[in-house]
């Protein structure tokens, strides 16, 4: 028997959808719920990427699974389908736990009033210590070291009201980047947005797994330009400028049926063949699991 490699990241997404929970027949293969999406270092700490209505069950999965190491929470921004389920996430009722919400420079003060307000009431009823079991710690504009040699990276979106973008990297280099919520605007010949495309290739480049905002179709950019999301199209041309070896298609429309997001697949294949690049294409779905 060979002794096998253990993998330097684990990853399973638990929400997939974009702006709205959207439940229902045809959303079943897809999923209806908004983002959040588990990262694993070698050493199984977790790592939570943002805080949608998927952070429900996953939060259920870690008490079932007597998960009892820090967990650490990633916030991309803070529009509400990437918070809303942060009041339903069961680690946070349990007395004693301790989730640590990271933010960039100068964020802690607004995160920490931000979700003290959603875990009172009028939004919430009264539970004693909710938020309190929450600690926010800022990281500067370098690298942020997360849990045994996974170091986390920022670069910020184009998207209304600001966010980021996520890469990770454990000391043989980049592993997995995580964009949600961006607007790529390929159509946009501007200087300064080039610059910013050119530069977001630079900080994806060779990334393995990039997870990238898939919202709209190619023919609906135009009546939603300066909406922050980017189309199936364009999230393949970025991922071949960078190499990325895995697009993981996000953020699905809410609209989206599950017929349609495999549609758009096929369509980023078919992209991607004629550029005779080795780019694997996927559309996240609830409990897709990968591994770097
Ligand atoms: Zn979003
Ligand atoms: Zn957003």
């Amino acid at each position: 028997m060979s002794a096998s490699v253990p993998p330097r990241v684990r990853i399973r997404f638990w929400g997939t959808r974009g702006t709205c929970p959207s439940p229902g027949p045809r959303t079943v293969r897809y999923g209806g719920n908004t983002p959040c999406v588990e990262v694993r270092g070698p050493d199984n700490h977790v790592i939570i990427l943002d805080a949608g209505s998927g952070i429900r069950a996953l939060g259920a999965h870690l008490l079932a699974a007597g998960h009892s190491t820090p967990i650490q929470l990633l916030l991309s921004h803070r529009h509400s389908d990437h918070v809303l389920g942060l009041a339903h996430f069961a680690p946070l009722f349990e007395p004693g736990n301790r989730i640590h919400v990271r933010c960039g420079e100068g964020e802690a003060d607004a995160l920490a009033a931000f979700t003290r307000a959603m875990l009172t009431p009028p939004l919430f009823p009264a539970v004693d210590g909710l938020s309190s079991r929450l600690d926010f710690s800022e990281w500067d504009d370098h690298d942020a070291p997360l849990s045994n040699g996974l170091v986390v990276k920022r670069f910020p979106a184009r998207h209304p009201g600001e966010a980021a973008i996520f890469r990770f990297d454990d000391a043989n280099g980049p592993l997995l980047a995580y964009a949600p919520d961006n607007e790529l605007a390929y159509h946009d010949q501007s200087a300064e947005v080039r610059a910013w495309r050119a530069a977001l290739a630079d900080f994806l480049r060779g990334v393995p797994v990039l997870i990238h905002d898939a919202t709209y179709r190619h023919h609906e950019l135009p009546q939603h330009a300066g909406w922050g999301h980017s189309s199936h199209v364009e999230a393949t041309r970025l991922a071949l400028e960078c190499g990325a070896r895995t697009l993981v298609l996000f953020h699905h429309h809410p609209d989206r049926d599950d017929d349609s997001v495999e549609q758009m697949v096929e369509e980023c294949r078919a992209q991607a063949t004629r550029s005779g690049a080795p780019l694997r294409l996927l559309a996240a779905w609830e409990g897709l699991t990968l591994s770097v």
